[in-house]
């Protein structure tokens, strides 16, 4: 998956094919493509309490220390879901 300028993209349609017909079709087309939010992008993941302590990360299994339960991991950047250890 790749977002893209949909706005830039119907302004390269129209230079690339001007007839009106194809450019409604292609506006069309670009409208009608589902937005992407871009928090999807962003790898999920959860905290896995360690056995020693501590807590690991599901997405990238780095181990931090400490048991602070961040929004998204300090390593990878995924995005900590509430989900019980597992
Ligand atoms: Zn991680």
């Amino acid at each position: 998956m790749r977002p893209i300028d949909a706005d830039e993209a119907k302004r390269f349609a129209a230079e690339c094919w001007p007839n009106p017909v194809h450019r409604l079709a292609i506006d069309a087309l670009l409208d009608n493509c589902p937005a992407i939010d871009p928090k999807d992008l962003q790898p999920h993941g959860h905290w896995i309490e360690h056995p020693t302590g501590g807590l690991v990360c599901s997405h990238c299994d780095r181990y931090k220390p400490d048991e602070w339960r961040s929004m998204c991991c300090p390593n990878c950047g995924a995005r900590m879901e509430d989900k019980n250890d597992g």
